[in-house]
């Protein structure tokens, strides 16, 4: 299962999440510092890191 890292766009607090990408695409990310929904993705394993930039 794919690690995940977020960061809250809110409070600046970085998290991690294990889950599944369907699990991921269902469930609505939250911080838990805050609970705002106001989360960034910063790396996944196996999405495109070498591809885009912007
Ligand atoms: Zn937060």
């Amino acid at each position: 299962m794919p690690l995940y890292e977020f960061q809250c766009q809110n409070c600046n607090e970085t998290f991690t999440k294990k889950m599944s990408v369907s699990e991921m695409e269902k469930t609505k990310v939250r911080c838990p510092k805050c609970n705002s929904e106001n989360v960034r993705k910063k790396i996944s394993n196996f999405f495109s890191i070498t591809s885009k930039k912007s």
